[in-house]
């Protein structure tokens, strides 16, 4: 079929890739994946099922057994992942332009997901010969060591919102740490995660060391999660499916790592630089389309403040425009899909009759019959709000307005989410205060939605458990053994 992928410099993979090579899925399924900008048909992608998930993790077993892989120095493996980043980046613009066409967002934000996914190669190609053991002092005549090992097969489970980066996250340290890998990327946008494979088979990781199965949750997804032979699962996605996914591990004592959602608290103090703030809290919210689980989604603001800051905001909010998400001039990104629209829309709705404020947006956006949205404030928020307290993933901003900073920590942490939480003061005492007492795993100070591939990233709370980036990510994919020897 021709597609609008000829746009790119090759035509994209289609296929699933397991054991290193691609393959249509074993019932010969399809599915469609769509440009959400305007709603068209990009490919249809083999659409991978139980017995596929079967053949890709009897790939992946294998390839863990393999000397191949399995003795690799590791230094050799760190140079295959720096090779990965070095193709990477011989492909930017195609691969930024694909992320474009399959997930909507402007270039402009694909191009930092491309170049955080290469920082994120290089940074895990770093740690394959740092993954040292201790030797340890312990009672009596023996030596005492421990050796840090894989867990052995790794099920990648990633959604829609950053395809290729969260793809990357789980596999460049899974991979670093000598594990193998089974990746399901979201249905809605398969496209990067196959381009990550074609990218790994040229860099030299051996046949079934990576295997990407595009596919459905309630089928692939499930399969990988239920299946013996799979040792761990990385997820990144709803704490809905987070849950289930916790449920099922049960059955088998799978390792689970759970990067899940969130209602993240973006805090202004009555002393903070109004006119930075306003630019934050319209970075934290509007950012990916409001499609980040991190999303500043609460703007809890001092009343003193509060007309300016929302003037702002809502200047800069009215005046994004929807446009061809290619075009580097594009801000606004569409909705990754109907689904997702008509779920924003049906809270947007409850926002109205909870009795919130709507200041601006609130309806649909008209371009080329894609899924966009206006971004979205709503004032006089209460706390008590389903607004306030379920996680819309879209650019809708409920905002909260305080006078009392106590009363501000305890509104920002009455969430069962724990992600996390910015603050804007020019008080360097308030500005730890609150980073202290928020309950979360990331606390911007004067800034809001930073990462690197250095830093720890994950949840407080219902918001999951485990750290991605960082040395931390090393502890989701490697086991420790404790070797005794007798020296008597
Ligand atoms: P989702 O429905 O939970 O899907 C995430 C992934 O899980 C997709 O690949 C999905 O497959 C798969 N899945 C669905 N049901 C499954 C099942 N029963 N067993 C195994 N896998 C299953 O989430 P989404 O709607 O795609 O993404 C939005 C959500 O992700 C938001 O709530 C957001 O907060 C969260 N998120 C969290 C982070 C984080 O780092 N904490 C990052 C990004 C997103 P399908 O594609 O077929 O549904
Ligand atoms: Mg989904």
């Amino acid at each position: 079929m021709t597609t609008v992928l000829e746009s790119i410099d090759r035509a994209a993979q289609d296929r699933l890739y397991v054991g290193g090579e691609w393959v249509d899925a074993a019932d010969g399924g399809r599915f469609e994946t769509l440009h959400p900008a305007n709603g068209e048909v990009l490919a249809e992608v083999a659409e991978g099922g139980a017995a596929d998930i079967d053949r890709a993790v009897a790939a992946a077993r294998a390839a863990f057994e393999d000397p191949k892989w399995r003795r690799m120095d590791a230094a050799d493996r760190g140079a295959v992942l720096w090779r990965m980043a070095d193709i990477m980046a011989s492909r930017f613009d195609a691969l930024a332009r694909l992320e474009t066409l399959d997930n909507g967002k402007p270039i402009r934000e694909a191009q930092i997901d491309v170049r955080q996914s290469i920082d994120a190669l290089r940074y895990y190609a770093g740690w394959t010969t740092k993954l040292h053991g201790a030797t340890i002092p312990v009672r009596g005549n023996l030596f005492n060591y421990t050796l840090r090992e894989p867990v052995g097969v790794v099920g990648a489970i990633i959604p829609w919102n950053f395809p290729l980066l969260m793809a990357v996250w789980k596999v460049a340290p899974a991979l670093a740490c000598g594990n193998t890998v089974v990746l399901k990327p979201a249905e809605q946008t398969p496209l990067s995660a196959l381009e990550l494979a074609a990218i790994a088979a040229e860099a030299g990781v051996p046949a079934g060391a990576l295997n990407v199965v595009p596919g459905f949750g309630e089928t692939a997804g499930a399969a990988l999660v239920a299946h013996p032979d799979v040792d761990k699962i990385a997820f990144t996605g709803s704490t809905a499916v987070g849950r289930m996914i916790m449920r099922e591990a049960a059955g088998t004592l799978k390792k689970i790592s759970l990067e899940l959602g969130g209602k993240s608290p973006n805090i202004v103090l009555a002393d903070a630089d109004i006119d930075a703030a306003a630019r934050g809290a319209f970075a934290g919210i509007f950012y990916n389309t409001g499609q980040c689980c991190t999303a500043g989604s609460r703007l809890l603001v001092h009343e003193s403040v509060k007309e300016r800051l929302l003037s702002a905001l809502v200047d800069r909010a009215s005046k994004m425009q929807p446009g061809d998400p290619l075009d580097p001039k594009t801000r606004l990104g569409p909705l990754i899909s109907q689904e997702q629209l008509d779920r924003v829309l049906g809270y947007i709705e409850k926002g109205r009759s909870e009795g919130a404020k709507l200041v601006t947006g609130g309806e649909r956006a008209e371009w080329n019959n894609g899924f966009w949205l206006r971004p979205t404030v709503f004032d006089d928020v209460q706390p008590t709000h389903v607004i306030a307290q379920e996680e819309i993933f879209g650019p809708v901003l409920s905002v909260l307005s305080f006078s009392d900073e106590d009363e501000a920590i305890a509104v920002a942490n009455r969430s069962i989410y724990g992600l996390a939480a910015g603050v804007w003061t020019r008080d360097v005492k308030k500005a730890h205060r609150f980073a202290r007492e928020l309950q979360a795993g990331t606390v911007w100070i004067n800034t809001y939605h930073p990462g690197d591939a250095a830093s720890p990233f994950g949840g407080y709370k219902q918001s999951g458990f485990g750290r991605e980036l960082g040395e931390y990510s090393l502890d989701l994919y490697t086991q420790i053994k404790s070797v005794w020897v007798d020296l008597g």
